[in-house]
């Protein structure tokens, strides 16, 4: 293989060959000459990071050509990854790692007295995704290079990805993200790959030269769909994947003779107001706000890209009802779903294929991913939304419909109600297309992304399709990548595992299992220990600017970091956390424990942005108090994104993941504590069901009510005063909240909280799990301070048995069982350098 590929990944520059050095440092230069107009003296640390990232994006570049040249060549099938979100973070590091360019790199920015990750820290995240759903699609794009899938994702190129959060007074405050605003050098700009979408019109009949009726779509107005490309290498880069996202232009340039000066105005400002559509990411996780213009986003980006499909299809195959065969389409959620009656047009309208033919090749082609079973997250879109805005493909959905409830009625003759359950149409309270219907009737395969979740797809909303459709519904449990969530997130614990079982597990995370005879070596024990003291004092060191006070990295650090909702119950964290508190007013024996939760809530979701509030009320009023200070520390990171969360990960001790029961698909954030070696304290629920399979249940600490007993006492009648009335230290917490304690300057503040879980129902159920939580806790705990080499050996354990989850092998199960593919580079293959 020729040298850019990767060699190491541990800094050893004593072993570099001066040449290499030399040439990289020379490169750097040169870039900074040439690219920015500067020398050494005068480059800011900003143009340090610009100068690194065009280096190494230079390395990626021959063999990212060479991918794509090769997956055309072999005719092999390819994948597309259809999501509205990617979650990247930064790129630098991870970018570095899978070339094998780290020691040499770091190397020649010494000689220029510069240091890597500094440089890293310039970088601006790429947070084109909300939380799990957008970086399930990032860490799935990473496994496919690196298992060598030809994969390719599209998105939306937001000039505006996900919000920053600062905290004011305690409250969440949303501040404008600009990533691009000092130019992405990760991007390549494909002015030249361009195509105009349609909004509004009408559809005309006409008949074709056989004389057959055909229908046509005009009129209305185009936005320019025009590409950005975002190579990413697997690691040992033999494949370099692309992310394709979607900018909008305006379709007409400005005829300046025919406008005179208030025209010219008018018409830059209609122009802009097209190009609004890739303005911004839409910050909502679990619910679907209904929006006009995230509604364009939808369709426009699935009709860009299957525009590009298309075309690359026909460049080499004439015939498409091949399509199925050399294509697939995998819907990221039903964001996308709009795909299936925009290729149904295509196929008809434009390739002049008959209804049956078209269907067929649209089944074939596309699969989709459900990621929630939330009523409020289910798309939902008025119809009279599609008539003003895609008039064709409601009458295409329609068209669907009309055949899809003939066959229903006719299967099952004597079942009325059956055919309005399963309607792509709800005719309540306004006539709505059902989104998750449309991609469930329009894919071959619907995966949910855990067992549970699966199974309760099965049971739940999707029973009636799934007595219809049998085979259709199948489960892949999601995964993370390894290498960014422990060989990049932590240096420290993958340089102990690769010193003592090689570096095969960064390709093939099964081989971590040959950590388990060292979780009973002492010496092992004691470093994993060392490593975990060391990844806390970090995260102290890095958060001392952002929060008050030290940390006491001897103390339980014991993490809650994921998007802020009701179902995910940081709420009920707090109330331990106030439970604790009280405990120490009273003496008890309690051991010392950080709690450190990260989040951020929706713009709009009210009762989140009361929690993050709460949260911060209730540690000034803790972190201040002397008596307790050194023995309970609650601190809110702000911000939480990728960065911060591949900081946060490997200094965690417990990792909390204590949804109620059914209402988390899957979890990723699990799987990524886990793999650093935090033990979970959880409910029943998503994937945490499956890595207590994998690590052994015995350790884990689960606690509370299953989803079958959730439901149960939803349907016989919850009612949580019955738990407050019983439970003198729950009752005790709430009236401190409801009473002020924690705002003293405004006594009602929280008192809404408060009435959520009282009058109002309660209904994610902090009540009836509240006891079970506290036992499970103090059982943590007890381990973590009477044993903590006992604790250290779980977590080895844990470590070691988590190859499952690796998106490694979760895409090439995708690509076997989903896409129809053999990955063309096992795994395994990658050793051999
Ligand atoms: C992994 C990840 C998530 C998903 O976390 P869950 O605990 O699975 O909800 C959300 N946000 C970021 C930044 C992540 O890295």
């Amino acid at each position: 293989m020729t040298d850019r590929r990767r060699r190491s990944d541990t800094p050893s520059a004593a072993a570099l060959p001066d040449r290499e050095v030399r040439d990289v440092q020379r490169r750097l230069l040169d870039h900074l000459k040439h690219g920015i107009g500067k020398d050494a003296g005068d480059a800011t640390p900003h143009d340090w990071y610009m100068v690194t990232a065009r280096t190494v994006r230079d390395l990626l570049v021959e063999t990212w050509i060479d991918s794509l040249r090769q997956a055309d060549h072999s005719d092999a099938k390819r994948i597309y990854y259809l999501s509205l979100e990617f979650l990247i973070g930064r790129s630098l590091k991870a970018n570095v790692l899978s070339t094998g360019v780290l020691d040499v790199t770091c190397a020649a920015l010494a000689v220029l007295g510069q240091d890597l990750d500094a440089i890293a820290e310039q970088e601006p995240e790429a947070a084109l995704g909300n939380g799990g759903l957008g970086r399930l699609a990032a860490c799935f794009i990473d496994s496919m290079a690196t298992v060598g899938i030809p994969g390719m994702g599209y998105g939306i190129h937001y000039h505006h990805g996900m919000f920053g959060q600062v905290i004011e007074n305690g409250e969440q405050r949303e501040m404008p993200e600009n990533w691009l605003a000092r130019g992405n050098p990760w991007e390549f700009a494909r002015p030249e790959v361009a195509y105009p979408i349609r909004f509004g019109g009408h559809t005309v009949e006409y008949r074709d030269q056989d004389g057959r009726p055909r229908r046509h779509w005009e009129g209305g107005e185009e936005v320019i769909a025009t590409a950005y490309d975002l190579p990413i290498p697997g690691f040992g880069a033999w494949t370099v994947n692309n992310i394709r996202l979607w900018d909008a232009k305006a379709s007409k340039g400005f005829d300046l003779a025919r406008f005179n000066r208030g025209d010219y105005i008018e018409a830059v400002r209609e122009a802009s107001a097209s190009e609004t559509i890739a303005q911004v990411l839409y910050p909502d996780d679990s619910t679907s706000q209904g929006k006009e213009l995230r509604f364009k986003q939808e369709y426009f980006f699935a009709a860009a890209s299957l525009r590009d499909i298309l075309r690359r299809f026909l460049k080499r195959h004439g015939d498409l009802a091949r399509l199925p065969e050399k294509v697939a389409v995998q819907l990221n959620d039903t964001h996308p779903s709009v795909a299936v009656p925009e290729l149904m047009r295509l196929l008809m309208d434009e390739h002049r294929l008959p209804w049956g033919e078209a269907w067929e090749i649209c089944v074939g082609t596309f699969a989709y991913t459900n990621h929630t079973l939330l009523p409020e997250a289910l798309e939902t879109w008025p119809v009279a939304l599609f008539e003003r805005l895609l008039p064709r493909h409601l009458e295409i959905i329609y068209e669907i419909n009309a055949r899809f409830l003939d066959d229903v009625r006719h299967r099952f003759p004597g079942e009325h109600d059956l055919a309005r359950r399963v309607s792509l149409i709800a005719e309540e309270p306004e006539k709505r297309v059902r989104m998750a219907h449309l991609a469930f009737v329009g894919s071959h395969k619907v995966n949910g992304v855990a067992r549970l979740h699966t199974d309760l797809m099965r049971a739940g909303i999707f029973s009636d399709l799934h007595r219809l459709f049998p085979d259709r519904i199948v489960n892949r449990t999601n995964g993370i990548t390894p290498r960014r969530w422990l060989n990049q997130a932590n240096p420290g614990l993958s340089g102990l595992i690769t010193a003592r079982i090689g570096e095969a597990w960064k390709t093939d995370l099964e081989r971590l299992r040959e950590l388990m005879p060292l979780a009973e070596e002492e010496g092992f024990r004691a470093a994993v220990m060392a490593e975990k003291r060391e990844a806390k004092e970090r995260l102290s060191r890095w958060l001392a600017h952002r929060i008050s006070g030290p940390l006491d990295p001897s103390s339980l650090f014991d993490v809650q970091v994921k998007r802020i909702h009701e179902y995910k119950r940081q709420l009920l964290n707090v109330l331990h956390v106030i439970h604790r508190y009280n405990r120490l007013w009273a003496g008890d024996d309690v051991a010392p424990r950080t709690v450190l939760i990260a989040g951020k809530a929706a713009p709009g979701y009210a009762m989140a942005k009361a929690i993050i509030r709460l949260i911060n009320d209730v540690a000034d009023v803790i972190n201040r108090d002397p008596a307790t200070r050194d023995a309970l520390k609650l601190v809110f990171v702000p911000d939480y994104n990728v960065s911060v969360a591949e900081r946060i990960m490997p200094a965690a001790d417990l990792s909390q993941q204590i949804s109620t029961a059914g209402t988390e698909a899957s979890g990723t954030g699990n799987m990524k504590l886990a793999l650093n070696g935090a033990l979970t304290i959880g409910t029943r629920d998503g994937a945490n069901i499956e890595i207590a399979e994998e690590v052994g249940e015995e350790n884990l600490f689960f606690f509370g009510l299953s989803a079958g007993d959730v439901e149960r006492m939803t349907r016989e009648g919850y009612d949580p005063k019955v738990f407050v009335a019983s439970n003198p230290a729950l009752a005790r917490v709430l009236d401190m909240i409801s009473d002020g304690y924690f705002s003293p300057s405004d006594p009602g503040r929280h008192r809404p909280i408060i009435e959520s879980l009282t009058s109002g129902g309660d209904r994610y159920m902090l009540c009836a799990d509240f006891a079970a939580y506290l036992e499970a806790q103090d059982k943590a705990e007890r381990l973590f301070v009477d044993d903590p080499d006992d604790w250290t050996r779980r977590s080895i354990l844990t470590i070691a048995r988590m190859g499952k989850f690796s998106a490694d092998g979760v895409v090439m199960d995708y690509a076997r069982e989903i896409w129809g593919v053999q990955p063309t580079h096992p795994a395994g293959a990658l050793h051999v350098a």
